[in-house]
């Protein structure tokens, strides 16, 4: 077996919007590496000091991120799981153009077509995509939310077809109640709450 086919392991995110550094270090301490979270402000305050003393610490923007708070995510990120319109692209192009940064993008689809969810529809991957190539963004795969109380399964089949489609590598899927139904359809990054940090409040 070539080393391209020897199966690796998803990386388990272990989000932690909510909790206090207190709850957190622990985790850090054990060497875990991913930590995910969803708004921009609460992550600088929370992460700053931190990323810099442990510049291995890898943190994930997997919510919806504004406009005007692009600037102050690249800053922090190293992987945004949250790109849906070309002018976030762009956004992100341009901040971290002018600090030299290289951050990892996950194109979020909406693939339940839900009007309130964010992430483009299907139907404009390949469009967002050729744009942000244009943009030498850097994307790796795709992030999705399935509809609540639905199965999910149709959705991550889908998610593993637009993976082969587009030739892309990662898939960013599964959450605490659904992680091991993600793995089954090939996710790359599980981003898990509760399971690891408690309900949260
Ligand atoms: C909060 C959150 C999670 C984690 O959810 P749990 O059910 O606590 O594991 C995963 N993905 C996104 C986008 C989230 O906002």
């Amino acid at each position: 077996m070539s080393d391209s086919n020897i199966l690796t392991l998803p990386k388990i995110i272990a989000v932690s919007k909510t909790f206090k550094m207190d709850k957190i270090l622990p985790l850090i301490e054990h060497g875990h590496l991913h930590f995910g979270e969803n708004k921009v402000q609460e992550s600088v305050d929370k992460w700053s000091e931190i990323k810099n003393t442990k510049p291995e610490i890898k943190l994930h923007m997997i919510g919806k991120l504004q406009t005007n708070k692009v600037k102050f995510a690249v800053r922090l990120f190293d992987y945004i799981h949250s790109v849906d319109s070309s002018k976030l692209a762009e956004k992100i192009a341009t901040e971290q153009q002018k600090i030299q940064r290289n951050i990892k993008i996950f194109i979020q689809v909406n693939l339940g077509n839900e009007e309130q969810k964010s992430g483009i529809n299907k139907n404009e991957v390949n469009q967002l995509i050729e744009y942000c190539k244009k943009l030498n963004l850097n994307v790796i795969g795709f992030m999705c939310i399935p509809p609540f109380n639905e199965d999910p399964h149709i959705y991550f089949k889908g998610m593993r077809e637009l993976k082969d489609t587009f030739k892309l590598n990662q898939l960013s899927m599964g959450m605490s109640s659904d992680y091991l139904k993600a793995i089954d359809f090939q996710s790359t990054y599980l981003r898990i709450g509760s399971n690891i940090f408690g309900a949260r409040t």
